[in-house]
């Protein structure tokens, strides 16, 4: 039956082709037209799929010989051939086979004179430039001139002719070398003065798809260097500006002012970023005879040049790159199993052993005598206590998606009745002091180096002087704050016994945080700038406030707004300050203490501020610094700014970032922090700034700046501030900053708060950075429950699990997960308890202590990512790395390869929080291999910890998990210690930067609390994980059946889990703006459907006899006798007696049945 119709339009077509007879050829054009209703696609592509372009190409050749040309068929073809066309992808080169571009041609020319025949011919002349070699066929035969007669001078006369024109002429100029002709010939002047007599003249925007047709023609031409330069010279940036102006107020008119913008951040003069080199303000002498620059990987493609080719790479870890590359990998079977061979040499191993010193500890310490005192206490706490107590929760969450239950989780970090966490304020000297003893009991002379106190009694030459960044200025304020009684300290600056003065007065408890811990610890900190100063929320500490943020919502049109302001520096010149306020490579060369001008600061450790210049009163640029050694990475930035006025918008504008995108542009937000906020009790970073979006801006990398980065473009991120307070002093971050001496202040805190008795802690060096800044090792497990054989057996033999985090510097949010991590694991939490006597845990908390210290993003100071260093580390260029693989190896060798290998990173394009993973079946089977995947035995265990994790973590979403082995992240630690210690779960574990799209979270942004409880609820993962992968004794089942109430917690997360488990893994949430960043995009954005509205408009004039523009005086058109019968949308009447009628019939019956 379908064959049958199918051979039904066949015949029809077919006949068509050959037919000489007019009226047969009538009848099908009109059974055809009547078959393709105005506005449907289906029919038309199957059409198309049967050989309609081609049998309509031939009769229109067939009809267009005829002398003289029939219009009565000419016609109906013609809209036939306009609809057809546009939705056929080969339409041009069928058209050029059929070599009907002269026939198209000279049918226009010879019906200049009747305008609804040259609309028909308009049409299908602008289907057939769509595609780009017609388009230039036609342009070397003179189309171009030819519309350009029909479009100028200005007239309102005859619009749906110039309209036809102008649509045709804009797709012609998609060529390149017609538009190099519209340019020689002088058409863009032309055009600008076109657009500029609509613009003024069509005052009730009647007009607008000639107006923004004709903005297409300049967007196209002005995609050609030529193009653009004379688009300058012909005060085209001013004269599409202002017309902007004029058209913002109405919204109707969106579709204009947004060519047209597109059009003027194109043509916008490329500059040179204001900085003398786009090298690294900091370089670092490498050992040996190492490359001391790295050099930029990205394509260049001179701007120069005809930038229509330029590529975007996105450089970031975990993301799709490169693909061309991955096949080799991701292919082969044997390249991606795993061979657990290990060829590190064994002496080099050695030196690991004693890193591993708990599996040799024989525990004579252990005091027998206590141990019933210990059981005692063992059982009454598992019996009375809280379950999950440590588990910090964001139960603070006032959302309408707030569901979790927690009557078990206390409110706001640890119970103030727990005496191992509490460091009350009024003992900090004592407890400081019994502290440093203690460590100086403990500590063993390899690890002595690296201790806080050491280093500043052993070494002074390591300590230096810090000083707390001075508070805000207003003297009135600072009286009533430090010296209600004393009038004369209005010069009051805190250092010294200030600081205690002020810590006595002001400081509040905050959790595991010490500001002088963090002072003892910054003063060993080894900066390649020798930071001299504190930065204050590092200092004093942050306290999550009590709310989660939602994303924030974007405003319409904000994009555009702050384009145009940039734009209108080029424009009005005059309101452009342009003054250097903040300048880290020139500081004489700023010109700070300007009445009414931010100051800006950014040398403390993790600050990254280049340079600022004030552009307009409210408005600065800021320029990032590159890392250390390179000359790009422009992410993370840190600093302070001070003096400012209250209830103003500043507008930030960070001018030098590269990636192609970012979660700035779907809600993400900064986050700030004042220290008169922090002073009046409320110290915390918080989400901050509006109007923020990020696109492609003006600025390139020039030649003499950038070396083997020329040309490469930049983009902005721009947000708007209004400061809490008058005069503050406040600090501005990509995230939540986590500082190399946080960390290992806070590493302090927590030995020192643990229960000895209970946790087995133990802080080493796993080697010193290249920068010369130690690097900790942790290894965290229960103290053996006595140092009886049976005891110590289990001890020694409890499984390994390996975490890292931060060897990307930028990625703070990996440190707070962290940061949970390490509480709950030496916390009196009963889960932790167990969790401790499960397994033996090897942290190394912050991988890149120098890039963590220097502001870098992503690099170490060799300028490397370190983890694309795995395969092959260098001990002198990578030590971290280097040493972390080496313990790895040994533990390998010794059989006891770690059960979980995690390394924590955050991602800056997805939500949630999620882990990547490695699966030989699922790259093969991603990359389209023909393997027969059958064969290949796989152990899934590698999913167990992600599903688990799903279930009991909020922010955590399995869907989001990726079990690929990229070429691309063949040197990332997942993958080697995958591959070369076959590790079956070695994973990733990507925090956001942004927010949630599912669960608990969905909408709200990620703060620390919520990344802190990722952090304990992977440890609760691991339990999980244990009882279902290990053997377990029944104690141990016995006690996590009494903690854990297993069932019910994962029956309620998946309850909760189900209800959003539609909601698939649209990372980005809608915004409502197009976000363009591709200004050299050759889409125009219309529909298949606008050509169709336009032939049935014309269509009803025709019928209508409307000639509402204007009496066609010139000619007389003959044609219009028979269009009745050929355009009416019912069948003709006499079709009936046509032989042809059944087949007709068959094809239409046979759409039914076809193929959608
Ligand atoms: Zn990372």
């Amino acid at each position: 039956m379908a064959e049958q119709e199918a051979s039904g339009l066949q015949v029809l077509l077919s006949t068509l082709q050959s037919s000489q007879d007019k009226d047969i050829i009538l009848n099908i054009l009109s059974v055809l037209t009547n078959l393709l209703p105005l506005g449907t696609s289906r029919r038309i592509h199957y059409v198309i799929s049967k050989g309609g372009s081609e049998a309509l190409l031939e009769a229109l050749a067939t009809a267009a010989r005829a002398e003289p040309p029939d219009h009565g068929i000419l016609l109906p073809l013609l809209r036939l051939l306009a609809r057809v066309g546009q939705r056929d992808r080969k339409f041009g080169l069928k058209v050029q086979k059929a070599e009907a571009t002269d026939i198209i041609l000279s049918l226009a020319r010879r019906n200049l004179g009747c305008h609804l025949h040259l609309t028909h011919c308009l049409w299908v002349l602008k289907v057939c430039a769509s595609n780009v070699t017609t388009g230039t066929t036609l342009g070397i035969n003179g189309a171009m001139e030819l519309l350009f007669k029909v479009i100028t001078p200005y007239s309102k006369r005859h619009v749906r002719i110039v309209r036809a024109a102008i649509e045709a002429l804009a797709a012609l100029l998609k060529s390149k070398s017609n538009s190099r002709r519209a340019v020689n010939r002088g058409y863009l002047g032309g055009l600008l003065r076109l657009y500029q007599d609509w613009h003024h003249k069509d005052v009730s925007n009647n007009y607008i798809y000639i107006r923004r047709a004709l903005l297409l023609c300049l967007k196209h031409i002005t995609n050609i260097q030529l193009g653009r330069e004379t688009f300058l010279g012909s005060q085209g940036m001013k004269i599409l500006f202002t017309s902007v102006q004029d058209c913002l107020p109405c919204k109707t008119l969106d579709p204009i002012i947004n060519t047209a913008v597109q059009i003027l951040r194109k043509c916008y003069p490329k500059e040179p970023l204001p900085v003398m080199t786009v090298g690294s303000s900091y370089s670092f002498p490498l050992p040996g005879n190492a490359k001391a620059e790295s050099l930029c990987e990205r394509d260049e493609g001179d701007y120069e040049s005809d930038g229509e080719e330029e590529t975007e790479k996105d450089l970031d870890h975990e993301d799709m790159e490169s693909k061309e590359e991955d096949y080799d990998l991701e292919t082969d079977v044997n390249k991606l199993r795993s061979r657990p061979v290990l060829d590190w040499p064994k002496e080099e191993l050695v030196q690991y052993e004693a890193m591993c010193q708990e599996l040799s500890h024989d525990f004579q310490e252990l005091d027998s005598e206590s141990e019933e005192e210990k059981s005692l206490e063992d059982r009454t706490e598992s019996l009375f206590s809280t379950p999950s107590h440590f588990i910090p929760s964001a139960t603070s969450v006032k959302h309408p998606n707030y569901r979790w239950k927690s009557q078990t989780v206390t409110e706001m970090g640890p119970d103030p009745g727990e005496k191992d966490f509490k460091i009350p304020r009024q003992s900090w000297t004592r407890r400081e002091k019994c502290r440093w003893n203690l460590t100086d009991e403990k500590r063993d002379i390899a690890e002595g180096a690296q201790d806080a106190v050491s280093c500043e009694e052993e070494d002074p030459a390591r300590s230096h002087t810090l000083t707390l960044r001075p508070l805000p200025k207003e003297a009135a304020w600072y009286k009533k704050m430090f010296c209600p009684d004393c009038e004369a300290s209005s010069n009051y600056s805190p250092g010294g016994d200030e600081v205690a003065n002020l810590l006595e007065k002001y400081q509040r408890e905050i959790p595991f945080h010490s500001p002088h811990f963090y002072m003892a610890r910054a003063k060993c900190v080894k900066s390649i700038a020798g930071y001299k100063d504190l930065a204050f929320p590092d200092f004093w500490g942050h306290q999550p406030p009590p709310y989660s943020k939602p994303m924030l919502e974007r405003k319409d049109g904000v994009q555009r707004d702050k384009v145009l302001d940039d734009i209108r520096r080029l424009i009005q010149p005059g309101d452009v300050t342009g003054r250097t306020v903040f300048d880290l490579d020139e500081p004489s060369s700023s010109s700070p203490g300007a009445p009414g001008c931010l100051k800006f600061f950014s040398e403390f450790e993790s600050g990254n501020l280049r340079k600022a210049i004030q552009v307009r009163e409210f408005e600065y640029d800021l320029i990032m610094n590159a890392d250390v050694n390179t000359n790009q990475h422009h992410q993370w930035f840190y600093f302070e700014v001070r003096d400012m006025k209250l209830a103003v918008p500043y507008r930030f504008n960070i001018i030098n970032c590269e990636k192609f995108n970012s979660q700035f542009n779907y809600g993400m937000q900064l986050v700030m922090y004042s220290v008169k906020e922090a002073l009046q009790g409320r110290p915390r970073w918080f989400r901050a700034g509006h109007d923020i979006c990020y696109y492609r801006n003006h600025y390139c990398c020039s030649a003499a700046a950038g070396g083997s980065t020329r040309g490469k473009g930049y983009y902005t991120l721009t947000f708007s501030i209004k400061f809490p307070h008058k005069d503050d002093v406040c600090y501005l971050a990509y995230h939540y900053p986590y500082t190399y001496s946080t960390m290992m202040s806070h590493l302090d805190i927590l030995e020192s708060s643990r229960n000895p008795k209970k946790v087995y802690w133990r802080q080493q060096t796993l080697c010193q950075s290249l920068g010369g800044n130690p690097c900790p090792l942790l290894t965290i497990t229960a103290m053996p429950d006595s140092k009886k054989r049976d005891d110590l057996g289990q001890f020694y033999n409890r499984p390994y699990v390996f975490l890292m985090a931060r060897v990307h510097p930028g990625e703070s949010n990996a440190s707070w997960v962290m940061k949970g991590t390490l509480e709950f694991l030496v916390s009196s939490d009963p889960i932790a308890d167990l969790l401790r006597k499960c397994f033996i845990f090897k942290i190394v908390p912050m991988l890149n202590p120098d890039g963590v210290i220097n502001g870098n993003h992503r690099c170490s100071l060799s300028g490397d990512d370190l983890n694309r260093q795995w395969l092959t580390p260098s001990s002198q260029l990578h030590p971290t790395i280097y040493h972390a693989k080496g313990l790895l190896y040994y533990l390998c060798s010794i059989g006891r390869a770690p059960l979980v290998f995690c390394d924590y990173h955050g991602h800056s394009q997805k939500n949630n929080v999620f882990l990547y993973g490695c699966s030989i079946k699922e790259t093969l089977w991603q990359a389209g291999c023909m393997v027969d995947t059958a064969v290949i035995t796989e152990d899934v265990g590698y999913r167990t910890l992600p599903k688990i994790l799903d279930k009991v973590a909020p922010a955590f979403v399995m869907n989001s998990c990726s079990f690929l082995v990229e070429k691309s992240r063949e040197s990332t630690a997942r993958v080697v210690v995958w591959k070369e210690m076959g590790v079956l779960r070695s994973y990733t574990m990507e925090s956001t930067y942004c927010g949630c799209s599912h669960g608990l979270y969905k909408g709200l942004q990620l703060g620390t609390q919520e990344l802190e409880e990722m952090g304990s609820k992977f440890c609760l993962g691991l339990l999980i994980l244990h009882l279902k992968s290990l053997p377990c004794s029944k104690k141990v089942m016995a006690q996590a059946a009494l903690l854990l109430d297993l069932e019910e917690e994962i029956t309620d997360r998946a309850q909760r889990s189900c209800s959003n488990s539609n909601l698939e893994t649209d990372d980005e949430p809608p915004c409502g703006e197009e976000i363009d960043y591709n200004t050299d995009s050759c889409s125009d954005g219309e529909g298949d459907l606008e050509l169709d509205q336009e032939i049935q408009e014309c269509l009803s004039w025709v019928e209508g006899e409307v000639e509402d523009e204007g009496v066609a005086t010139e000619q007389t058109c003959s044609s219009k006798a028979p269009r009745g019968l050929y355009i009416s949308s019912q069948p003709a009447s006499d079709n009936r007696s046509h032989p042809l009628r059944s087949t007709a019939l068959g094809v239409y019956s046979g759409f039914k049945s076809s193929p959608a």
